[in-house]
């Protein structure tokens, strides 16, 4: 079996690295932040201090971070992958970045003969724990073929869509639609309340028509609840759709609902909201119309 290198095991990482283990790939783990390693070390994994040193004994990197600069640092930098990395590793980032980052990484990369993809995921921390997550990967075919079976423990459905940077294009795309869905959840729940409907009984006559969706069922029960703890930080989503917004602009393309909602985000993260999940955009519209959405009783 394939030795993995996993750095970055945070919400996410964490039950991927996880699940790689039950699989039974050996893995070498590493987090800026060592405790974060306990959990995995305990499940038989083996703690490196640094990227270099999760790199050296793999023959698959995996990198699951929050950030362009994040990736680049543990890629690229000192102590980092590339000098730990022999030729003919496979780096597979998996974090959510900007594509123009992708392509600039995987180049450099390349020079020592370390192949990359870009492979960011959908469904969240709940999916990352049941290894069911979406996976769209960008790069080089062969060396997806290679990574396939340890993708297919971590995701239900694994997408090859083209060329380096083109998986971090398609998160692009799903984050603004995530974004957006909530948007628009938000405002229609904000209104429902405050016209005096009970908005449990308004998310249950809605879910099952057109206006019904993964976001939907996935975000309403715990807005009802008013739970927002992270799951997916309104911190980690302005990043996505601020990427998104320097592609666009890139290539030409206006983004008018994209950018409204990156401003509501800024808003709630200027208001210390910055934590919360992203689900937590409707204390936005509860704030400018007075009133809060959650189920009646305890
Ligand atoms: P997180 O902040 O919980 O985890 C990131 C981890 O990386 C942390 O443990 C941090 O200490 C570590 N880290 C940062 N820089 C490092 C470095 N240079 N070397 C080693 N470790 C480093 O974030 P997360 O929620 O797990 O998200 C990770 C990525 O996955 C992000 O790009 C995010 O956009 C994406 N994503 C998250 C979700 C979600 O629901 N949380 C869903 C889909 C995609």
């Amino acid at each position: 079996m394939k030795r993995i290198g996993f750095i970055g095991l945070g919400i996410m990482g964490s039950p991927m690295a996880k699940n790689l283990l039950k699989a039974g790939y050996p893995l070498t783990v590493c987090d800026i932040v060592p405790a974060k390693a306990k959990v995995l070390v305990d499940a038989g994994a083996t703690a490196a201090p640094t990227a270099r040193e999760a790199a050296a004994p793999s023959d698959v990197v995996i990198t699951m971070l929050p950030n362009s600069p994040d990736v680049e640092q543990a890629v690229l930098g000192a102590d980092g992958v590339l000098e730990g990395a022999r030729p003919g590793t496979i780096l597979v980032d998996m974090s959510s970045i900007a594509p123009l980052a992708s392509r600039m990484i995987a180049e450099r990369a390349g020079r020592q003969g370390v192949v990359m993809l870009d492979a960011p995921v959908s469904g969240g921390e709940p999916k990352a724990i049941e290894g069911k997550l979406a996976i769209m990967v960008g790069g080089p075919a062969p060396a997806f073929e290679e990574v396939r079976p340890i993708l297919a423990v971590l995701g239900a459905a694994v997408t090859h869509v083209g060329e380096i940077g083109s998986g971090n294009i398609a998160k692009l795309a799903n984050q603004i639609i995530v974004a957006l869905n909530i948007a628009a959840m938000s405002e229609a729940m904000v209104l429902a309340t405050k016209a005096g409907v009970n908005p449990e009984k308004v998310y249950q006559a809605i879910r099952g028509g057109l206006a019904g969706s993964a976001v939907l069922d996935a975000k309403m029960p715990l807005v009802l609840k008013g739970r927002f703890k992270p799951g997916f930080r309104i911190e980690l989503h302005i990043k996505d759709l601020l990427n998104a917004l320097d592609t666009a602009h890139a290539v030409g393309v206006p983004l008018p609902l994209s950018s409204a909602v990156a401003e509501i985000l800024l808003a709630l993260k200027v208001d210390g909201k910055g934590g919360d999940d992203h689900g937590g955009i409707i204390q936005f519209y509860e704030r400018l119309a007075g009133t809060e959405v959650r189920q009646a009783g305890p």
